[in-house]
């Protein structure tokens, strides 16, 4: 595995590969997507990148009407709200990301728990072309 930094830089350049990379403690064993340079359950430097699988279950999730201004900017209002959750990876590590896939009109048709899977939604509309990630029912 190549040595780039520990920074959303880097985890957003793997995002681009369709890579959802985390890092893994090499003392404890836990893992964070995104990753970050220190480990806050025991504190050591000593980190790892790792490929994760992608594979989760949904935790947490929001249906946002009131967009912040980058999201109104592709389209996001009242009449068109987006989910925002938080998935539980089996491999370990929970992720913020966009939850694509449900209907954000219908928040009691989604149901805490249900399998999800890693998508990479790669947007050409803006003037530096990025690559997001974001959570699908698998
Ligand atoms: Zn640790």
């Amino acid at each position: 595995m190549t040595a780039r930094p520990f920074s959303d830089i880097a985890y957003n350049q793997y995002l681009n590969e369709e890579k959802l990379m985390g890092c893994k403690c090499r003392k404890c064993g836990e893992r964070y997507v995104p990753p970050r340079p220190l480990c806050v359950k025991c504190f050591s430097p000593d980190l790892e990148w790792v490929e994760m699988k992608g594979a989760g279950r949904l935790a947490a999730f929001t249906c946002i009407a009131i967009a912040p201004p980058f999201m109104m900017a592709q389209g996001y209002n009242r009449k068109r709200p987006y989910i925002s959750g938080v998935v539980e990876l089996d491999e370990g590590g929970r992720v913020d990301a966009r939850i694509e896939g449900l209907d954000p009109m219908r928040p009691e048709a989604i149901r805490i728990g249900m399998p999800m899977k890693a998508a990479f939604i790669h947007r050409k509309d803006v003037e530096v072309p990025e690559t997001y990630l974001a959570f699908e029912p698998s």
